[in-house]
């Protein structure tokens, strides 16, 4: 088997991800999934990582309605612009995005953006058909926007992206923040876009989270900006859109080097870099790569996307960073009819959009690790789905009693699991499968000595820790403070 189809079957098989979803009803939906029970506690430590990520960098966590009239987007432009290209077999009557349909023949075809009339020209030159042998009859414009209905007949979209219900708390910030700028906000929760053709299993799907951070700022402020001070020798693994190779280029650099314009911008992008470090992605498997200026939506200055190479499907997005300039707070102050002004100019948006799910399966395939005796998986440590999991060696003579009290002790500040079933060895294998960071098992000696066994998963050494000092322990070794090597 092939690592991601073993990912894919893990994930199915020990409920990380099920679907598509409503499974039970003719197989489900395409392009909705279901996170079960391991899969969901990843995808928590993952908005963990992003929400305390974002705090410590000062932005503040916002939650807005899903759910807004039909003037909003209007005003964000999403009901103008936010479409695919769609075209029908002629044949056999399926629908395709045919940009996609296009990249699955000639995938170094660049046909992002491109209008309908030429990918029609494309498509009859290339000679592009359906996989039945029909044709494909005219291409059209399909707005990807997921339509509804608030109380008898007011129009109403689902959210496309969190960003736009964000932006239009722009008066309430200003006097929160005590009307200074720049200041930052961040929002975590579910954006829907109706995908016709849904193929990526969980990197592209009808329903999905997103975690964007904005930093509202204004002209004078972005070109200098002193908190990159404080990282000013962190090294970003840069692309330029004319380039093909990786630079590693210093964060104090970027402007000087012409890699980026704004000092603002250069910390925005460190900003979501330095997450997806501290989610655990091997550096060698991340790059920020720069969008071609003339893909660039008309109002954008500057875009750049963090990837993360992935054995599925290649280098993939899952993050970008958009410098949207005054774009959003003009189109909304003009359509409400509100002021969002500072002394006469309209504030400028930088803006950090994140996929959350696309990020939990990449951290899964990333961290899938074969060795001659085992299949595990590999987290950085904190980031496992279970931080530790408690065996009694035996259902008696006090261990199981001992165990359950451990259990309900560290649980109160890990996740914990308790599992008696089977023999240690068979449970250490479940445990390594899921990524358990550390197992405890209770045996005769803990029951006299007050000392439990502890393994961790990555050398599977083991060594004795007083039950009264596993919580300052395991504290420091999941927020990697303590080497295990290191425990006396
Ligand atoms: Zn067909």
């Amino acid at each position: 088997m092939k690592v991601e189809d073993k990912v894919m079957d893990l994930a199915k098989r020990r409920g990380f991800v099920w679907g598509p979803s409503p499974n039970i009803y003719h197989g489900g939906l395409k392009g909705f999934y279901d996170w079960g029970p391991l899969g969901k506690l990843l995808k928590n430590k993952v908005e963990n990582v992003l929400r305390h990520g974002f705090t410590s960098f000062s932005f503040w966590e916002v939650e807005c309605p899903t759910i807004m009239p039909k003037k909003v987007w209007e005003a964000s432009g999403h009901l103008e612009g936010f479409s695919d290209p769609i075209s029908k077999c002629l044949k056999c009557d399926s629908y395709f995005r045919v940009d996609s349909v296009i990249n699955e023949k000639y995938p170094d075809l660049d046909v992002e953006g491109l209008n309908t009339e030429k990918l029609r020209e494309i498509v009859d030159k290339k000679k592009i058909k359906c996989q039945c042998g029909g044709d494909l009859g005219s291409i059209e414009n399909f707005d990807m926007m997921m339509k509804t209905k608030i109380g008898m007949d007011q129009e109403a979209y689902l959210r496309p992206e969190t960003a736009t219900t964000t932006y239009l708390l722009y008066p309430e910030y200003f006097r929160f923040f005590r009307t200074k700028l720049p200041f930052g906000v961040f929002q975590i929760g579910k954006a829907y876009r109706n995908e016709i053709s849904p193929r990526q299993s969980v990197f592209r799907t009808r329903e999905f989270t997103q975690a964007e951070a904005q930093l509202f700022i204004l002209k004078d402020q972005e070109k200098k900006y002193e908190k990159i001070n404080d990282y000013a020798d962190e090294v970003l693994p840069l692309i330029k859109h004319d380039s093909k190779s990786i630079k590693r280029v210093k964060l104090k650099d970027i402007v000087k080097e012409k890699y980026m314009k704004k000092e603002a911008y250069a910390y925005m992008v460190y900003v979501a870099y330095k997450l997806y470090k501290d989610m655990g992605f091997d550096e060698k498997k991340i790059r920020i790569i720069q969008h071609s200026p003339d893909k660039l939506a008309f109002y954008a200055d500057d875009a750049w996307d963090i990837e993360i190479n992935t054995d599925r499907y290649g280098w993939i997005e899952l993050c970008g960073v958009h410098d949207r300039k005054d774009y959003d707070l003009k189109r909304h102050a003009e359509y409400s009819k509100t002021k969002m002004q500072v002394s006469g100019e309209t504030p400028r948006i930088l803006e950090i959009a994140m996929g959350v799910e696309r990020t939990t399966y990449a951290l899964l395939e990333n961290s899938l690790v074969e060795d001659k005796e085992r299949e595990w998986l590999d987290f950085d440590k904190g980031m496992a789905p279970i931080d530790v999991a408690i065996f009694p060696l035996m259902k008696k003579e006090g261990m199981d009693d001992l165990a359950k009290e451990v259990f309900i002790d560290l649980d109160k500040e890990f996740i914990c699991n308790y599992d008696d079933s089977g023999s240690i060895g068979r449970r250490y294998r479940r445990m390594d499968e899921i990524g358990t960071s550390f197992c405890i098992t209770v045996d005769h000696d803990s029951v006299k000595n007050g000392d439990v066994t502890v393994r961790e998963i990555a050398t599977m050494s083991q060594v004795r820790v007083k039950v009264s000092e596993l919580k300052s322990v395991f504290r420091e070794l999941l927020n990697g403070d303590l080497k295990f090597e290191r425990i006396k």
